[in-house]
């Protein structure tokens, strides 16, 4: 029951990885970086990526990229399935 780890767990960051100077025990509030909604990021990410939203906007941006590859993808199958037939 009792989990008395000594280590404290270091919050990685959100954006590399990288490990930041805080724990999940260190308060929300006191840290440098937080995003609520998105989780802790190290003093670099934190200063150049500044506003999340950006990235958000970029992830859905390559997402559509792929989806509309593969979809695309399909329909040249499809098309060659066609002509075969
Ligand atoms: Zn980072």
């Amino acid at each position: 029951m009792g989990r008395s780890r000594k280590k404290y767990k270091a919050e990685k960051c959100v954006a590399c990885g990288a490990r930041t100077n805080y724990s999940k025990q260190d308060p929300i509030d006191y840290r440098y970086g937080y995003v609520e909604g998105e989780g802790q990021f190290c003093f670099k990410c934190s200063y150049f990526v500044r506003n999340p939203v950006n990235k958000m906007s970029e992830k859905n941006l390559t997402t559509s990229i792929i989806v509309f590859g593969i979809v695309f993808t399909l329909f040249i199958i499809f098309l060659i399935f066609v002509m075969i037939l």
